[in-house]
């Protein structure tokens, strides 16, 4: 396969259909083509881990999308040497060339086989990401299995930079990953309460691998990114992919937030009582009405609980926000 420039993201927007199994060598390792916009590369070296890299499962997510084209490309001219075994997906190359978040379905609740339910372009995409996941797991050999599920947001949030942790079924957390979520500069993660959907639990619950879906700040357009504001992010994963080490800082910096409610659009005329731009993670007062329509009202059970995620443009019986509360380090069990 020749890759022009080592630019893997034109190739993917510039090349819709693609059914060649194609292979790239480099210095320290070698790549293969799974599929549009999925790359798995080979070190020579034994390898330390199983790394899974995605962005762009939603669309216009570009600034995840344009880091890793570039740490892959730095890794194809030889600028960064392959310790690990990468699969880097961009997730949604049809909704990538639109702009578009997705085309027909939010590719990122369909996972853990939910496509099943659904129709829609994206239902193919999910299988063949789930596929192309599970043959890189299974030759899993020696380190960690992880997953990292790159995103930005399209409203502001009170802190730009935050992850949401898998629910772990009661599994304990482990230090390793909330120390990393500190390294690349995260200012918040949300533990999930309960089993999803989306592509970082799947990898999960399926595969066994430590996974996240990270939130990196606000939405632009491709070129129009400041790839600074991913520095950090930056810095850790070249030294996972050269070294095999996870970076580590203080994951007490980072606050802490569980589900304490998750809103439910329950009628036509469901409402959340907040402005159209309201940043994720705003804090409402104890007694303030949030949510109301003429089957229920939801008020605000202590101050300082936060809403994540609003979203009123959905059917009736669909999720529309997450009400969530901060957590004390001090009560948190790692091992
Ligand atoms: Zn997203």
């Amino acid at each position: 396969m020749t890759l022009p420039n080592h630019d893997f993201l034109d190739y993917t927007l510039s090349k819709p259909i693609n059914d060649a199994i194609e292979q790239v060598v480099f210095a320290t390792g070698s790549a293969q083509l799974l599929g549009q916009g999925i790359i798995q590369l080979e070190p020579i070296a034994e390898a330390r881990h199983s790394v899974v890299l995605s962005a762009g499962i939603h669309g216009n997510e570009t600034a995840p999308i344009e880091l890793l084209n570039e740490l892959l490309k730095q890794i194809l001219d030889g600028e960064l040497t392959l310790s690990i075994r990468l699969l880097i997906i961009l997730g949604h190359p049809e909704a990538m060339r639109t702009g578009e978040r997705f085309c027909d379905v939010n590719l990122n609740r369909l996972f853990c086989g939910a496509w099943r339910k659904y129709s829609g372009q994206e239902v193919a995409r999910a299988q063949q990401l789930e596929h192309s996941v599970a043959q890189f797991f299974e030759a899993h050999q020696t380190g960690c299995k992880l997953h990292y599920d790159l995103h930005t947001a399209i409203r502001g949030s009170e802190y730009e930079k935050f992850a949401v942790h898998p629910f772990t079924h009661g599994q304990p957390y482990q230090q390793q990953q909330f120390d990393f979520y500190a390294a690349i500069g995260l200012e918040a993660v949300l533990l999930s309460h309960q089993p999803t959907t989306t592509f970082s639990y799947h990898s999960y619950i399926n595969h066994g691998a430590q996974a996240a879906t990270i939130e990196l700040g606000q939405v632009h357009p491709f070129g129009q990114n400041d790839l600074l504001s991913l520095e950090k992010l930056s810095k850790a994963l070249k030294l996972l992919i050269e070294q095999g080490e996870l970076s580590c800082a203080d994951a007490k910096t980072v606050k802490l937030f569980s589900v304490v409610e998750v809103l439910i659009k329950d009628a036509d005329d469901y409402r959340l009582k907040i402005a159209d731009d309201v940043k994720n993670f705003t804090a409402f007062d104890a007694g303030f009405e949030l949510a109301t329509s003429n089957v229920s009202h939801y008020h605000i059970k202590q101050s300082g609980d936060a809403i994540v995620f609003p979203n009123v443009n959905l059917p009736v019986g669909q999720r529309a926000g997450l009400v969530v509360r901060q957590d004390s380090w001090e009560t948190f069990q790692t091992v």
